[in-house]
């Protein structure tokens, strides 16, 4: 658990039987390398703990205890949070859908017939996931030329800044979820980039959709927040029309009043809103379960490119720089429409928290390395 510059561990807090009477078993779901087996123990459990640690950093009687517990944050090495089972990436920001329609088919309706009726997705590829760090090699692959099909490093390298869902309760086959049902599978949010290969994806996607051009890395952030942690950064979302049919209907939908940083080379490029997200994460789980698919525990569903009205607002490079036509200048003068080797990216974000506090997310940051030299995963 990161706690400001420090972090808690918490198979010593437990060892130290400070958590004694949350879980039956507090030591060994502790001891894994991965927060899998806290997640599936589900909300009750999850809630104890969270409540439990609430009390151990503030009652100043267990200072001196937890002391033991405690590591600098600088110290530690971050691994991959949980083992990510399946992972779905969805397309539900409409700012972003129609500045990629605009793009990619100028001319054209920008939103597909059915946007607006499912949240549009895509089974994406868990192997590939990474924590935050990995660095990310460029990946090769075919896209078109003018001289037609070639074969070699990506020449389009993108960022697609999102929000991640991390599953935590599954369900077994044939269980259809409602948007009610969110908040008792789904354990937390982590920062997502979907780092992307806009010239293989442009040749490749349709009609399958994308393939390649987005399997070769996705980053996550090292820290998943609880969604308890973001009760009060819950904000109406958008209003829909037309309305949805009845099994994507919510009795109260909200979204999360959570803003997104990207920094290219550590000039702040863009800060997207997620609060503008037309489908919530509630109704992309009611969706994905709408076929009796079973949930696994650290199955990730990522929100799609986070894009907001404004140009600065875009979660990508390609609507950022309007498909390469107005290039962006960044602190260090370097002028880009896409990444270069050696690139940097960091992702970060912040929400509002209780009693006016704020609530920081660990970034998710990737340098580019040139094609062939290793990297992720
Ligand atoms: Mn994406």
């Amino acid at each position: 658990m990161a706690i400001g510059d420090q972090v808690l561990c918490l198979k010593t807090t437990a060892r130290l039987g400070l958590l004694d009477g949350t879980l039956p078993d507090p030591v060994e779901v502790f001891s894994q390398p991965t927060l899998n087996a806290f997640m599936a123990r589900g909300r009750a459990a999850w809630r104890a703990v969270r409540e439990r640690l609430t009390i151990l950093l503030t009652d100043e009687r267990y200072q001196e205890t937890l002391a033991e517990a405690l590591i600098p944050r600088s110290a530690i090495r971050v691994h991959l949070p949980f083992e990510v089972a399946d992972y779905v990436d969805f397309y539900s920001s409409e700012y972003h859908a129609v500045n990629v329609g605009r793009i990619f088919r100028p001319g054209a309706e920008p939103l597909p017939p059915q946007w607006k009726q499912l949240p549009i997705g895509y089974h994406g590829r868990a192997g590939t996931v990474v924590v935050s760090g990995t660095p990310i090699m460029r990946p090769t692959g075919q896209y078109r030329t003018p001289d037609g099909p070639a074969y070699g490093p990506s020449r389009w390298l993108d960022i697609e800044a999102e929000v991640g869902f991390v599953v935590g309760v599954p369900t077994t086959y044939g269980t259809r979820l409602t948007p009610e049902d969110f908040a008792d599978h789904v354990f937390g949010v982590v920062l997502v980039n979907d780092w992307s290969a806009r010239d293989i994806q442009r040749w490749e996607y349709q009609p399958l959709g994308p393939f390649l051009g987005k399997a070769f890395a996705t980053s996550i952030s090292p820290w998943v927040v609880p969604l308890d942690a973001l009760a009060a950064a819950q904000v109406p979302a958008p209003v829909q029309d037309p309305p949805v049919l009845d099994y994507l209907r919510e009795s109260r939908r909200y979204g999360y009043d959570l803003t997104l940083h990207v920094r290219w080379n550590g000039t702040l490029v863009a800060s997207p809103p997620f609060s503008t997200m037309y489908w919530t994460p509630a109704q992309q789980l009611a969706h994905l379960t709408s076929g009796g698919l079973p949930l696994r525990t650290g199955d990730l569903f990522a929100s799609g490119t986070v894009s907001g009205p404004e140009r600065r607002q875009c979660g990508s490079f390609l609507e950022l720089t309007w498909n390469g036509a107005e290039p962006v200048t960044l602190a260090d003068g370097g002028v880009r429409t896409c990444l270069e080797d050696g690139d940097r990216v960091d992702i970060t974000a912040t929400a509002p928290g209780i009693d006016g506090t704020v609530i920081g997310f660990g970034e998710v940051s990737g340098v580019i390395l040139p094609s062939g030299t290793g990297g992720a995963p």
